[in-house]
């Protein structure tokens, strides 16, 4: 079985465009979003219509899809975000917003698992730091849990409580061959708004037959997404950020 992982696609339209354009090309078996289809961009409904016309698309919901299906309060975002959310879900219709509302925390598939922020706190937990990754790893059930949210891709690689690792993806590719028996944390990065410096959109591709992992960046026209943003009149910030990958 051969899956692509993405996440954060976060409104972006032309990111989306550019991953789902590649998978064409290159066709997968599953293609498995962990969370945050909405929020921050300029097209949220164009983005939800696109992924749920996809035969083999599965997602689970993030934070930024749950306020703007109005399941949890803004309050706990930035400025920024909140001003996202509120216009993301004026833009939305109700079929849309029941669309979102109705995404599971998590999927698990064989021995796979996929969620938004963490196993132990699926919405809100954020996981940068090796000493939390080493905590989650007893969360879920399964080899390998795929999240978002922080919009970095890396991997936690967990043998024993004293032999575990952490690799930064840094590189527009990346290939990493996965240890028999030990367990891993994958975090997908960000299709629509990456924070690693690379502004292109980023896709995991996992090979089940043959314990693959691939990371690979594609980029898009960026300066036709933060135009878009500019004349709706969403928050600069959040436009010019897409500029620099932060
Ligand atoms: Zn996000």
């Amino acid at each position: 079985m051969r899956y692509a992982v993405i996440s954060d696609i976060h409104s972006n339209l032309e990111a989306l465009d550019a991953v789902l354009n590649y998978l064409g090309d290159n066709p997968v078996d599953r293609i498995v979003s962990c969370g945050d289809i909405t929020g921050y961009g300029p097209d949220p409904a164009a983005c939800i219509k696109k992924v749920w016309s996809l035969s083999n698309f599965k997602s689970v919901i993030g934070n930024h899809d749950a306020a703007v299906a109005g399941k949890i309060d803004v309050s706990g975002f930035n400025i920024e975000a909140q001003a996202a959310i509120k216009m993301n879900a004026e833009n939305l219709s109700d079929a849309d917003k029941s669309r979102l509302a109705s995404l599971k925390m998590s999927i698990k598939e064989d021995k796979l698992v996929f969620l938004h922020g963490s196993p132990r706190d699926p919405l809100h937990e954020y996981l940068y730091l090796l000493e939390k990754m080493k905590e989650n790893i007893k969360y879920f059930r399964g080899d390998i849990c795929f999240v978002g949210h922080t919009h970095q891709p890396l991997i936690y690689e967990y043998v024993s409580d004293k032999k575990d690792n952490f690799f930064e993806v840094r590189k527009d590719v990346e290939v990493f061959n996965f240890e028999p028996g030990a367990r891993y944390i994958v975090n997908a990065g960000s299709v629509g708004q990456p924070r690693d410096n690379n502004p292109a959109a980023c896709v995991v591709f996992f090979d089940t037959k043959n314990l693959t992992l691939t990371f690979r960046r594609i980029p898009y026209d960026v300066e036709k997404t933060q135009e878009k943003m500019r004349q709706a009149g969403y928050p600069g910030k959040l436009a010019a950020r897409l500029g620099f990958g932060i």
